[in-house]
């Protein structure tokens, strides 16, 4: 199955099996995710907010600008990479998603990384950061990718237990750093490396499958 169809897939189960059924009644419509199922690059953010309920689509709103400003200072578009939140449905008055509601859709979440395969996870604000990287801080790792393992155990979206190699990069949120100017130049300056991660990521990922198919791992 494509890229594309499975991520089609966990879209049809968040709505046939009713995640978060008060929230989804409160709201105008799903927010699943927005870009390339084949992207190298995967934003997650915290939870829809008024415009991106109104259009159906992450980061269409004042953040969402932000971010693709951003996106354009590395030579990328929204095209060009996936967007996605946490939580798919708008909270009343755009409070902060209670925990039952993120871990609700967490498994949703993993169910389209393990579609997309990413190279790198970007964590925009506290809250994404915190499903990955539970207990840090982000004022003391913010721009700093880590390498996790993700365990997923079997479960209806995916039958067989999996571990997953991931890197996350936890970035501030673009709406609280959109008006901080000393945030606003930290998140732009993080953002900036991201480019240079990549390409080390690569390399390595090249190195690993020259040396899988030397002699000396054939031995
Ligand atoms: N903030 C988020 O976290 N997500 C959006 O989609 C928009 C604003």
């Amino acid at each position: 199955m494509s890229k594309k169809a499975q991520l089609e897939k966990i879209k049809a189960e968040i709505i046939n099996s009713k995640v978060c059924k008060e929230l989804a009644d409160g709201c105008t419509q799903l927010v699943f995710g927005d870009g390339s199922a084949e992207a190298e690059l995967v934003f997650i953010g915290e939870a829809p907010g008024k415009s991106e309920d109104e259009q159906g689509l992450p980061f269409v709103g004042t953040a969402g600008r932000f971010l693709n400003e951003m996106l354009a200072m590395i030579g990328l578009k929204r095209g060009d990479v996936y967007i996605t939140n946490i939580v798919k449905y708008r909270p009343p008055a755009n409070r902060d998603p209670y925990p039952d509601e993120k871990a609700a859709f967490l498994p949703f979440l993993r169910a389209q990384l393990e579609a997309i395969k990413p190279k790198i996870v970007v964590t925009l604000g506290r809250h994404s950061m915190e499903c990955f990287l539970p207990g840090l801080q982000i004022s003391k790792c913010h721009g700093q990718p880590k390498r996790i393992r993700l365990q997923v155990t079997g479960n209806r979206l995916q039958k067989k237990p999996t571990v997953t190699s991931l890197v996350i990069l936890p970035l501030f949120h673009p709406a609280a750093a959109l008006y901080n100017g000393g945030m606003r130049q930290t998140l732009i300056d993080d953002f900036m490396r991201i480019p240079a991660i990549l390409r080390k990521l690569n390399q390595e990922a090249k190195i690993i499958k020259t040396l899988q198919g030397s002699d000396i791992a054939k031995r």
